[in-house]
């Protein structure tokens, strides 16, 4: 990967380790090149993780559209573990990241590759119908936002393409249980097959129907 946008990616406020984001760029490249489709990333923030996949769209000529309702996951909301007083808009008092990640995507050149869509992840879903050479899911991280991200979206992957789930601990000391669980969901389903782990970062391949 193109290192200023290594540089640009680690310099972005977010929640993606550089080896972690390096993991994910590679999964893109390698799932855009089966010609299955586009991207699709749940979980914006302030493009950090956009950075990886965007790149990987740009060089297959493909696109992510990354999907945000922009208002902040439970956790980034005031007096929660990760809440940056800097993304709060002063006129309303809400979270807003939105003009955060155009900023990240004009900096890194990569605005024709990564679309916004801003809305709710399950509204968006719901609605969706193109076949997905990879998705990411890093949305909410409670209980129903990320099995709605996994109901919602993994369906869409294409058979020989790769879901990936952010913030996998197998410890419970170690992070929230709902993405593990999703993941265990995965492999469960025999629609996915493990293929990579990196830090919390987990690949698998849609191998079958049913999810
Ligand atoms: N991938 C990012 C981090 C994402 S943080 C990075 O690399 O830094 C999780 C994001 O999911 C937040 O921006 C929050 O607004 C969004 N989110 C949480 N629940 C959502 C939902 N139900 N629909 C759409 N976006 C949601
Ligand atoms: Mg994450």
């Amino acid at each position: 990967m193109d290192p200023a946008l290594v540089a640009l990616a680690g310099a972005t406020r977010g929640f993606m380790p550089e080896h972690e984001g390096l993991a994910l760029h590679r999964a893109g490249l390698e799932a855009v090149a089966t010609g299955a489709g586009p991207l699709v990333e749940i979980g914006t923030y302030c493009g950090k993780s956009a950075v990886y996949l965007g790149s990987a769209a740009r060089a297959a000529g493909s696109v992510l559209f990354t999907v945000d309702h922009h208002r902040g996951s439970e956790e980034n909301q005031s007096g929660w573990e990760h809440h940056d007083p800097e993304l709060v808009d002063p006129l309303t008092g809400r979270m807003d990241t939105l003009a955060h990640f155009r900023r990240t995507m004009e900096a890194a050149g990569l605005e024709e590759w990564v679309v916004a869509v801003v809305g709710e992840s399950s509204t968006v879903s719901v609605h969706w119908r193109t076949p997905l050479s990879l998705v990411f899911i890093d949305g909410g991280h409670g209980r129903e936002p990320a099995w709605a991200d996994y109901l919602g979206w993994a369906p869409h992957v294409a058979v020989g393409g790769l879901l990936a789930i952010h913030d996998v601990f197998p410890d419970p000391a170690n992070g929230g249980r709902p993405p593990y669980e999703l993941w265990r969901r995965a492999l469960a389903s025999g629609a996915f097959a493990d293929v990579e782990a990196c830090g919390s970062l987990r690949l698998l391949r849609r191998v079958g129907p049913g999810v």
